[in-house]
């Protein structure tokens, strides 16, 4: 069965569905019209659909088919504060602070979808023995929802998940992205008039401050890709007064899962030191934390060849003249830091893109040594079952992540061809792991190897709930 025929036939739906999510734009936790809209859609489909796992009320699984293979396949839907945007090549914000989807997970969570249906006919019209399941994860921007997913055990049984993330070019993601803790040090100090009786304070603010000179001098004794930064949430309410209470936000991250968990504890050290310095009590408010990516080859070389089999998304006139104009309002230099994370291959990638941001590129399957400087919540998936993704071309070469440009494309046919293509992929690559028993077993191996030599533990300490009820900075959400 050739499911690009059924996606093709499908596509205005799978257009629209995007289209009034990108609408939605809601910002994580509250997508409750975009996990709705998503979950409905599959319900009416036939699909068992399970909501508000890990007690996330925008979380949940839809289920169809019967027994093994179990394939997940997972989708996002989440948008960002004040990237509100047209779809114009010049900035518009549809409204003035509204929300946006800078990360394209309109697309992401359609793309998704619509592979996961496709892999529903297969299995409705007998080509394929097995279950599809899709995992409708909210909140990926800062809130780690597949985390805690992962830890509420909604991924047991699963054998194999895929997913994909809207990009500026096609290619399976070989890369590693950090791990990353965030936490919040609160402190409780003793306030006092600061001119009268500063010797019965105890200042609170001393001990934000001395802990991060205590951290920033452990930087030099830390990892190299390792990163620790910093804000000051709470310094205190006015300079007459000794600050009782004061406190700092924290990020770490680390290449490697077990190396972010020790530095972390080196960090917590830093902060014990500054309590124990200016007579205040600690207390450590954990916030979220996801695992680095654990790489799949097997997953990797099926998709690379499902993508060049189907072929890159091509752009059509339209779409390029507006490419072309928004691209003159990219940073200088944009697309720049794919020369160093993809080495040779980026260069070439940078060269291609020159004359035309869109040209229909696949990069050729190889892995990076190097790490890629950002975290996502995939990472957990990623160390409970084998799980492989591509990127898929949804928005010109150069196009800032996170911005009001990204915005504007994944709201029209240059994000929608992308995700048509994802879709395509996602869903030739399930067939292919539910139909070739030897290829599931090789992923599955190859998994089972990585996660003896390292075992996995949540990043996310027991009793640590989703950041549900969290209020929300727009300054938290540029943590990917
Ligand atoms: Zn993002
Ligand atoms: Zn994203």
């Amino acid at each position: 069965m050739d499911t690009n025929i059924w996606i093709d036939a499908h596509r205005q739906k799978f257009c629209d569905l995007a289209d009034q999510i990108w609408q939605f734009a809601e910002i994580r936790f509250q997508e409750n019209q975009s996990a709705g809209l998503l979950a409905d859609t599959l319900q009416a489909e036939g699909f068992t659909v399970e909501r508000g796992i890990a007690d996330i009320p925008t979380a949940f699984v839809a289920s169809y088919g019967a027994g093994k293979p179990v394939i997940a396949i997972l989708g996002e839907y989440d948008a960002l504060p004040g990237l509100s945007q047209d779809r114009t090549c010049y900035k518009k914000p549809l409204i003035a602070g509204g929300n946006g989807h800078g990360c394209g997970h309109n697309l992401l969570g359609v793309g998704s979808l619509l592979a996961t249906l496709a892999v529903q006919q297969a299995i409705q019209s007998g080509v394929v023995q097995g279950s599809v399941r899709y995992y409708g994860c909210p909140a990926e921007e800062s809130g780690a929802g597949k985390a805690f997913m992962v830890q509420a055990g909604a991924f047991d049984g699963v054998d194999l998940a895929l997913t994909w993330h809207p990009g500026s070019f096609n290619a399976t993601v070989s890369i590693n992205m950090l791990a990353r803790l965030m936490m919040f040090f609160k402190f409780h100090g003793k306030a006092a008039h600061a001119a009268a009786d500063p010797y019965n304070g105890r200042s609170a603010l001393d001990a934000v401050e001395l802990m991060n000179i205590g951290v920033n001098y452990l930087r030099e004794h830390m990892l190299p890709d390792a990163r620790i930064h910093y804000v000051i949430t709470n310094g205190g309410d006015v300079p007459n007064v000794v600050p009782a209470e004061a406190e700092s936000w924290y990020n770490i991250r680390a290449p490697k899962l077990h190396q972010v968990q020790e530095l972390y504890a080196r960090v917590v050290n830093v902060a014990k030191g500054a309590a124990l310095m200016t007579g205040t009590e600690l207390e450590i408010d954990f916030h979220s934390g996801v695992s680095n990516l654990l790489l799949n080859d097997t997953i990797n070389q099926v998709l690379h060849a499902q993508m060049q089999r189907i072929g890159a998304p091509q752009f059509g006139t339209d779409d390029n003249q507006f490419a072309g104009e928004l691209a003159k309002t990219f940073p200088k230099g944009s697309g720049e830091m794919f020369a160093r994370l993809l080495g040779a291959e980026g260069g070439k990638l940078i060269a291609a893109f020159k004359d035309n941001p869109l040209a229909p590129q696949i990069l050729p399957l190889f892995k990076s040594s190097v790490t890629m400087p950002g975290s996502t919540d995939v990472g957990d998936v990623s160390w409970v079952t084998p799980t492989g993704q591509i990127q898929a071309t949804c928005q010109a070469f150069g196009t800032p992540a996170h911005s009001w440009q990204l915005v504007a494309q994944s709201g029209m046919s240059i994000g929608h061809k992308g995700m048509l293509f994802a879709g395509k992929v996602l869903a030739a690559t399930a067939l292919e792991f539910m139909t070739r028993s030897e290829l599931l077993e090789r992923a599955r191996t190859e998994f089972k190897n990585q996660i003896q030599a390292m075992p996995y533990q949540s990043p996310i300490p027991d009793g640590v709930r989703p950041p549900i009820h969290r209020q929300a900075s727009a300054r938290e959400f540029a943590t990917g």
